[in-house]
């Protein structure tokens, strides 16, 4: 058996940094990055044979917990018909039809693979149907990597963005607003400048890449008042939210608070996909037309809509339609979330948490924060020590403090026992 260090020494050699996506580095929290061997259920196996109970889910996706009976059924079932056409398929209707049932905004939906594709497609989209350049997007959320939203403020509002990547030209940015998360007279002061020119704003309903920060109902309300009476277009990023946070994603949340209330284009991905690559943009028919073939935004994938990933995403999202699942998943979510303030609170640690359906987050604050700031406020010290406290007792938390956490339904009473057991040992 390899140790993980070895692993980890092994992959330098060959892929930059030993990872494929930063975050798995550890570089945020320090120490060697767990290589995983395996998962079942609510475990996943490092190289090592240790095992962790996963509070990541792949960021998301496995709502269901590992190798789930049906969707591996339906995944080996499509394997055997074929891995990729590159034609149409009748599961890609059968998901589109699906998707769409839960989604009462969006009356059509193009299937690609991967979030950062699909907010890429969702801004192109909307610069196509309105015939401007301009978008805004909000400090803290993350859309995917593409070149105008890896872009963070410029010097002031009247001023453009500047990139946070090498490789992206000052150019690029220059189309980009970027404004804090929740800062209500910042937003009517960018509409007021730039109104005219904004094809779109792009935002994350429930931040979950700023760890957990749900935008604040009066504010997504004078959002959608904002772009309507601009003429720009409201587009919700739900790649993390979509179908984890509810069966009607963070809009049915919205519009349950907010009469009448939907976005105008959104975007979804992780859980749709079940773990394999699959997202998807949705819209109106009326905004959809503007899509190749039928129109002059041109988008195209050769994998997209994938028949493996389909079925995937199919026998996904209809576990998660049975009866109470997401009632038990937001309960079983809340009684992790109300433990660990229990256990913060007994050992005297600042401490505050929340969650929505299978999603939360916590803070080494005593109060949940609004925004991007504040949450990079944290001490990032002390959250190091608690993620390698937890890690070592055997539970495996987001290894940086500006995600998100991921409970899955394969998640039992006894694993979160175990972990409230940990968190307190930890937090001592
Ligand atoms: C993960 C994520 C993305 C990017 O998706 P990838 O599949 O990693 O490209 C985009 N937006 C949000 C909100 C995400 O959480």
């Amino acid at each position: 058996m390899s140790s993980n260090q070895a692993l980890f020494e092994r992959a330098q050699q060959v892929i930059p940094g030993g990872v494929n996506s930063p975050v798995r580095a550890f570089r945020a929290v320090g120490g060697t990055p767990r290589f995983i061997a395996r998962g079942e259920g609510a475990y996943i196996y490092d190289a090592e044979g240790r095992r962790y109970i996963d509070y990541i889910g792949s960021w998301g996706p496995m709502i269901l917990g590992h190798g789930h009976p049906a969707v591996l059924e339906a995944v080996l079932a499509a394997a055997r018909e074929g891995f990729s056409f590159g034609a149409p398929t009748e599961r890609e209707i059968e998901l589109a039809e699906e998707i769409l049932k839960l989604v009462p905004s969006m009356e059509q939906v193009r299937l690609v693979s991967s979030g950062t594709e699909a907010t890429m497609s969702a801004i192109r989209l909307a610069r196509g149907a309105t015939g401007r350049s301009k978008f805004i997007k909000f400090e803290g959320c993350y859309h995917g990597h593409t070149d105008s939203l890896l872009v963070k403020a410029g010097s002031g509002l009247a001023t453009f963005g500047n990139p946070t990547s090498a490789g992206v030209p000052a150019e690029v940015a220059q189309h980009t607003v970027v404004l804090e998360y929740n800062n209500l007279a910042q937003l009517e002061e960018a509409f007021a400048l730039h109104g005219r020119e904004l094809a779109c704003v792009i935002i994350e309903p429930i931040a979950g890449n700023m760890n957990f920060v749900r935008a604040a109902l009066p504010f997504v309300k004078r959002l959608r008042e904002l772009c309507s009476e601009h003429g720009a277009l409201l587009v919700f990023d739900e790649v993390m939210t979509g179908f984890r946070v509810g069966l009607h994603s963070a809009q049915g949340h919205y519009a349950s608070l907010i009469p009448g209330f939907k976005p105008d284009i959104s975007v979804f991905g992780k859980v749709i996909g079940g773990g394999m690559p699959l997202a998807a943009f949705g819209a109106s028919r009326e905004i959809m037309k503007h899509l190749a073939p039928l129109g002059g935004v041109y988008q195209a994938g050769t994998l997209s809509g994938n028949p493996v990933a389909t079925a995937c995403g199919l026998a996904t999202l209809r576990e998660i339609q049975k009866p109470g699942f997401f009632t038990e998943l937001a309960a079983k979510t809340r009684r992790l979330v109300d433990g660990l303030k229990a256990v913060a609170a007994q050992n005297g640690v600042p401490f505050s948490a929340d969650s929505e359906g299978g999603m939360f987050g916590f803070f080494l604050l005593p109060e949940l924060p609004q925004n991007y700031q504040t949450v990079m406020g944290t001490d990032k010290d002390r959250f190091n020590r608690f993620f390698h406290g937890m890690l070592d007792r055997g539970v495996y938390l987001a290894p940086a403090l500006y995600e998100a956490g991921f409970v899955s339904a394969a998640l039992s009473e006894a694993d979160l026992q175990a972990t409230l057991d940990a968190a307190r040992e930890a937090l001592r």
